[in-house]
C-alpha cells in the first residue's frame, strides 16, 4: 500500500494527466498543477493520430513503448469514458500510406516492409484498387498499402477525461497554477513554488512538454526539451470525406466525426511560437493536393498550431532525473505523445508507486549530465 506518498505533477498535458491517472489508480495521492486549462497546449493541437510503429530507424525500446501503448489503447478509453462520459472519439478506421512519386514510394515501401517484419498486417494495394476502395486518394497515386490498426483519437478529450477521472479518484488537479520553479532542500526536490504560496511532495515530476527546460536549467539538470512547432488546418463541406487515415509525403489526413477533414503538420524549429504562417498554410495545402485533392474544394475551417516538446537527445525522457533526488521527469515524446500516452503513463505510475523501474521505462532515462 502505497497510499501515503504524495506526487506533484506539472503539467497538464496527457503525459501529465496520464500520470495523475495511472497515480491515483495506484492509490498514490497526487497533486497536478498546469499553469493555464487542462489539456491546451501540444494535447489540445495534436491530430491525434494513432499510427503503428512507422521508423525503421527507431531502436527496439522505442517501437516497444508505441506497441504497449496500441494494446492498452482499447481498454484505457472505454474505461475512462464510461468513468467521465467525455467521448474520446478512439476509432481504428485503418490508415493508407500513399505516394505519388517513386522516390515517396521508395520510403513507403521500406516503412510497409518494416511493420511486416514486426507483425502487423500491412496490405499492398494497387492504385487502382485502392482509389476503388478510398475514393479521395489522388488520382495519380503510384502506390499504397493499407494498414487496418491505425487510429486516431481525440487527444484533448482523452487528457481532459484523465484528468477528470483521476480527480474522481481523489486527485487535486489544479489548473491556471504556473509553477514558478521547483523547491530545492539539501540537493533534493522537496515541492513547487506558485504564486500564492509553496506547495510540498515526497517527488515532483516534471511533464512540462516542450517548456521542461525553463524549469530543469535552473537546477542544473539536463532536460533538454525544444518546442517543434506544428501547423493544421481543417476542411469541411469537401466534395471528399475519407474513410480512413491517409499518410503520406511527411504529412496526414484524418477524417473527424463531425464531418471535417484535418490535415497535419508542418515541422518547424522556431521556438515559443505559436503563430499560424502563410508558409505553414501553403505548405498543408501543398501536401493536400497531393495525398486527399478532393478537400481543395471544400472550406477551410480551422488553422491552428502547436508545440511538441521535441529533445534535444531525440528520444522521450522519463524517469528519476539524475543528481535531483526526488524530481522526476516525463517529457520528449514529440511526434509521437498521443501514440504512446498510455505506456508513458503506466510504466511512470508504476515506478513511482512502487520505487521499482521497469526496464523499458529505464530504456527512457534522462542524461546524466547538464547540457
Ligand atoms: C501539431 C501537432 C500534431 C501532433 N500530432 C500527433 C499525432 O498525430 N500523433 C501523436 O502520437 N502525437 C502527435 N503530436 C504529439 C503529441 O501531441 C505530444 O507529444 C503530446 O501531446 C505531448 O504531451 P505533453 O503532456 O508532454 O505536452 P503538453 O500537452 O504540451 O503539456 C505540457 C503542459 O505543461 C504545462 N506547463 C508548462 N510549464 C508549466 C509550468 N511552469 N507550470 C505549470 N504548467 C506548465 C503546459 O501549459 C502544458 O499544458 C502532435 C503534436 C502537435 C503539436
Amino acid at each position: 500500500m502505497t497510499g501515503a506518498q504524495e506526487v506533484i505533477v506539472v503539467g497538464g498535458g496527457v503525459i501529465g494527466c496520464g500520470i495523475a491517472w495511472e497515480l491515483t489508480r495506484r492509490d498514490v495521492r497526487v497533486t497536478l498543477v498546469e499553469r493555464g486549462p487542462i489539456g491546451r497546449e501540444a494535447s489540445w493541437a495534436s491530430a491525434g493520430i494513432i499510427s503503428l510503429p512507422n521508423r525503421p530507424d527507431w531502436r527496439p525500446e522505442r517501437i516497444a513503448l508505441g506497441r504497449l501503448s496500441l494494446k492498452r489503447y482499447p481498454e484505457w478509453v472505454a474505461d475512462l469514458e464510461s468513468r467521465t462520459g467525455i467521448a474520446i472519439e478512439y476509432h481504428r478506421p485503418g490508415g493508407w500510406s500513399v505516394a505519388v512519386d517513386a522516390e515517396h514510394g521508395a520510403v513507403e515501401a521500406e516503412r510497409a516492409a518494416f511493420q511486416l517484419s514486426l507483425g502487423f498486417e500491412v496490405e499492398e494495394v494497387a492504385p487502382e484498387e485502392a482509389r476503388r476502395r478510398e475514393p479521395a486518394l489522388p488520382r495519380d497515386l503510384v502506390a499504397a498499402w493499407f494498414t487496418p490498426a491505425a487510429g486516431s483519437l481525440s487527444l484533448h478529450r482523452l487528457t481532459e477525461a484523465l484528468a477528470a477521472a483521476a480527480a474522481a479518484q481523489g486527485a487535486v488537479i489544479r489548473p491556471e497554477t504556473p509553477v514558478g520553479s521547483i523547491l530545492m532542500e539539501n540537493g533534493r526536490a522537496v515541492g513547487v513554488r506558485l504564486s500564492e504560496g509553496d506547495l510540498l511532495a515526497d517527488r515532483v515530476v516534471l511533464a512540462t512538454g516542450a517548456w521542461t527546460r525553463l524549469l530543469a536549467d535552473p537546477l542544473g539538470v539536463a532536460l533538454p526539451t525544444r518546442p517543434m512547432k506544428g501547423q493544421l488546418i481543417a476542411f469541411a463541406n469537401a466534395p471528399v470525406h475519407p474513410h480512413g487515415i491517409i499518410s503520406g509525403h511527411h504529412g496526414y489526413v484524418r477524417p473527424r466525426p463531425d464531418g471535417s477533414t484535418l490535415v497535419a503538420a508542418t515541422e518547424e524549429d522556431v521556438g515559443f511560437d505559436h503563430r499560424v504562417t502563410g508558409e505553414g498554410v501553403a505548405w498543408l495545402l501543398n501536401l493536400t493536393r497531393m495525398i486527399c485533392p478532393g478537400l481543395l474544394a471544400g472550406e477551410i475551417v480551422e488553422t491552428w498550431a502547436g508545440l511538441r516538446p521535441g529533445s534535444d537527445t531525440g528520444e522521450p525522457m522519463m524517469g528519476p532525473v539524475p543528481g535531483v533526488d526526488g524530481l522526476w521527469a516525463a517529457t520528449g515524446h514529440f511526434r509521437t505523445g498521443a501514440k504512446e500516452a498510455p505506456a508513458s503513463a503506466m510504466l511512470m505510475a508504476e515506478a513511482l508507486a512502487t520505487s521499482r523501474i521497469d526496464p523499458l521505462l529505464a530504456a527512457f532515462a534522462p542524461p546524466a549530465a547538464s547540457a
